[in-house]
């Protein structure tokens, strides 16, 4: 049986991407040498990929910064603020990757969103009213040959027009539909031009087409490939999917003289159900996503073939895939020196994957893959219980009732009593958290990790650096200040380090965003605190300063969602676990006199699943509770913040509200402040603060557009009810640019107070 994988992690094995992107940024490499390097972890890939035997290897899926991004480049999709920056070409791509400000121009960069239900984010491609999408680029071509000059066939992947259309923006009052006979033509050129090469395969992807589809929808994903596919000629197409199942185009895409279909076994809950009612044309190969490409636990072998042989008895062409590209997991296990054997077993990365997807081929081939060594090894994880259940944990999340999640008195009620005893000017203005990463601070905190350093001394630093931070901020005039965060590698790996029934991996990266990488921890047992976890630093940070400074956690969404979730107990359950650890460290900072307590919940949105019919039953209905259950128990004058990044929650706007927060920040600057509308309309009692500008470029926002942007936010939000900060927290950033933008954003709302 053949095997097939649809992306493989383009970072590298110790992320050498980010850190020569990073290093060309600087002017420290020159482009050749970016280059270069990059062709050298392309070919590393691909010779992976070789040595353990997949038969359809990908190329294209590598990319500087992100792959949407590539393929607007490649069909002509560039702004015409990018182009008058007259910037050769790859400085071009990353101004519109990460914005311009020099002396060609200052240019903000596309817009950026997460893709899908992943942590993953990709730039929005943006249609002008002049854009004319064409061939223009030979990225898929160059990588292809690349691969074909070493002696190894991949098979191109390139995003599909209908995935890149709808998440494009266009312009005002046009519809997808209008760019389709642009993108057909452009399409039919890629697959010429593959047949000129010579090349046997090429992969389409479409995750769109497992979200919910209209009916225009699905007419124009067949007008397109009636049109593309019969300039395929001898060229080979597969349709891949993932991230879930096709449930409202399965008939209409096996229907279309496709070569290969790719769909999700994983995610696609449908999947096996569509197969069984629907058939499969027997001309079709069909390329069966079995291997997890989202989690990091070994794949259950004894679920999985009998999974395959199903899906055998429905087909007769049959290769197995990863259910989605491995971008989305870490690259190697083998770099994990300190989790031990017995855990390191139940684990693959992408490499390893590679060998679950060979020992499957296999296997299913056997008459009685039972008695395979393969087998037996993979089911002694699965047939004895792991470590790591705690009784009294799981007795607290079943003795939970309605009253836990439920905080009194109202909202009304405790905003009136907030502004009384915090007393903060109209428009107040604050931080998201966390301050520059600078290089000291990571120091102090490696040598720390090696043991270089004692407790005392790696605690004083960072006291240190709060105190300057603290100052800082007063200097600049902030109202509600923050202690900066200097004490955390990340968000969540530093609660995970903190509570029982994580483990962590040493350099499990996973690309985020651009050079951006997270390294999510393991959920691998019953989560609880043993002990306060915040509280001194923020205790201290208050002593220094009259003002109030934030006490800052992370909420249990967010920290069940950038984790790697556990497999073997329902999400639920172990975000209610996360949950109860997290409200008592909120009581425990309310007790130590911290009078705001932000919870953020950076990823809420994210695992909102794909179509609307699931959002509640399979993700909200447990998914908010788990924020309430957290600050349920505080006092009406204790202030309650949470930040989300992007404001993609028009949509569930009402259960936003519902978490019961009485202050939320978060991401607008980038996606042009459209959630206002959302705001007004739906009446949303919660204050909000916007944020006025982007902190994932590193350009300085001027006081003029700061003001302006305020001034439009009044436009819609009532001013008892509006906050002024920066849209997420500044750690990625330089200390110069985060101080001079928030003298900016301090500067613009002073003078918008003088005027209201
Ligand atoms: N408090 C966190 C910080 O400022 C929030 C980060 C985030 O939303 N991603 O870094
Ligand atoms: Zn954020």
């Amino acid at each position: 049986m053949t095997t097939s994988v649809i992306g493989y992690p383009r970072i590298g094995k110790l992320r050498e991407l980010k850190f020569a992107i990073e290093s060309y940024f600087k002017g420290d490499k020159s482009e050749n040498e970016l280059l270069g390097l990059a062709k050298t972890l392309r070919a590393t890939h691909w010779q992976q990929q070789v040595e353990n035997k997949i038969a359809y290897i990908s190329s294209n899926d590598f990319s500087f910064y992100d792959a949407v991004l590539d393929t607007a480049n490649l069909l002509n999709v560039i702004p015409k603020r990018y182009q008058q920056l007259t910037l050769p070409e790859l400085g071009q791509y990353f101004a519109m990757a990460r914005g311009y400000q020099g002396d060609k121009g200052d240019v903000h960069a596309l817009a950026m969103k997460k893709w899908f239900n992943t942590n993953y984010h990709y730039l929005v491609p943006e249609i002008e009213a002049t854009t004319e999408i064409k061939l223009v680029g030979t990225k898929p071509f160059d990588e292809y040959q690349e691969a074909k000059a070493l002696g190894i066939e991949t098979k191109p992947v390139i995003i599909g027009p209908l995935t890149f259309l709808k998440l494009a923006k266009l312009p005002a009052g046009q519809t997808y539909q209008s760019y389709q006979a642009q993108i057909v033509s452009a399409y039919q050129n890629i697959i010429t031009k593959f047949e000129q090469l010579g090349t046997k395969w090429v992969q389409i992807d479409e995750p769109i087409l497992v979200t919910d589809l209209s009916k225009e929808d699905i007419q124009s994903f067949e007008q397109i490939y009636q049109a593309i596919l019969p300039t395929k000629g001898s060229v080979k197409i597969l349709l891949q999917t993932y991230f879930g199942d096709i449930r409202d185009c399965y008939t209409n895409v096996i229907a279309q003289p496709f070569d290969g279909i790719g769909i999700d076994f994983v995610e696609g809950k449908e999947s096996l159900n569509l197969l069984q009612q629907y058939g499969f044309p027997s001309d079709k190969i069909l390329f069966a996503g079995v291997i997890n490409g989202k989690n990091i636990w070994r794949n259950n072998y004894a679920k999985t073939l009998p999974l395959l042989a199903q899906i055998k008895s429905n087909t007769s062409k049959l290769v197995i895939n990863t259910s989605c590209s491995l971008l989305h997991v870490p690259y190697t296990l083998q770099n994990e020196t300190k989790l031990t054997i017995a855990q390191k077993a139940y684990f693959t990365f992408a490499q390893e994957k590679l060998l679950e997807l060979a020992e499957l081929g296999q296997l299913i081939n056997e008459v009685d893959p039972k008695q395979h060594q393969a087998y037996k090894t993979n089911q002694t994880l699965f047939t004895r219980e792991r470590e790591g259940t705690n009784q009294n944990v799981r007795q607290k999340v079943a003795a939970l009732s309605p009253q836990d999640f439920v905080r009194l008195p109202e909202f009304n009620q405790r905003e009136k009593r907030q502004k009384q005893t915090l007393n903060l000017p109209v428009l107040p203005t604050t931080t998201i958290g966390s301050f520059p990463q600078t290089s000291d601070v990571r120091l102090n905190r490696a040598k720390f990790k090696k043991g270089e350093i004692s407790l005392e001394h790696y605690t004083a630093f960072n006291k240190q650096k709060i105190a300057e931070c603290i100052k800082l901020q007063e200097e600049i005039g902030l109202d509600v200040l923050v202690h900066g965060e200097f004490e955390r590698n990340d968000m969540v790996e530093y609660f995970g380090e903190s509570l029982n029934g994580f483990i962590f991996t040493e350099k499990a990266w996973v690309q985020s965003y651009g050079t951006r990488c997270v390294k999510p921890p393991v959920i691998w047992g019953d989560v609880s605190r043993s002990k306060p976890i915040t509280v001194e630093y923020s205790q201290y940070a208050q002593s220094l300063s009259n003002k109030p400074v934030k006490g800052m956690l992370t909420g249990p969404v967010t920290i069940l969602n950038w984790s790697f979730p556990r497999e073997d107990i329902s999400n639920k359950e172990s975000v209610f676990q996360i949950g109860l650890a997290i409200a008592d460290e909120v009581l425990d900072l309310e007790a130590a006199g911290i009078s705001v307590i932000q919870i953020d919940e950076a990823a809420l949105k994210e695992k909102l699943p794909l179509r609307k019919a699931d959002w509640h039953s399979e993700y909200l209905d447990w998914a908010i509770p788990a924020f309430r259950l957290v600050h349920s128990k505080v006092k009406a004058e204790t202030q309650i913040h949470t930040h989300m990044c992007y404001s993609e929650f028009t949509d569930i706007i009402k259960e936003i509200d519902q978490m019961d927060a009485d202050v939320i920040s978060f991401e607008a600057s980038r996606s042009n402040l459209e959630i206002i509308d959302v705001l007004k309309q739906n009446n949303f009692q919660t204050e909000v603060g916007p944020g006025v500008y982007d902190i994932h470029s590193p350009r300085v926002p001027s006081v003029n557009e700061i003001r302006q942007t305020i001034e439009k936010l009044l436009n819609k939000i009532d001013k008892q009810k509006l906050w002024v900060n920066p849209d997420c927290g500044l750690k990625t950033r330089g200390e110069k640019e985060v101080v001079a933008s928030l003298i900016n954003l301090v500067k613009a709302t002073l003078d918008v107070r003088l005027g209201l």
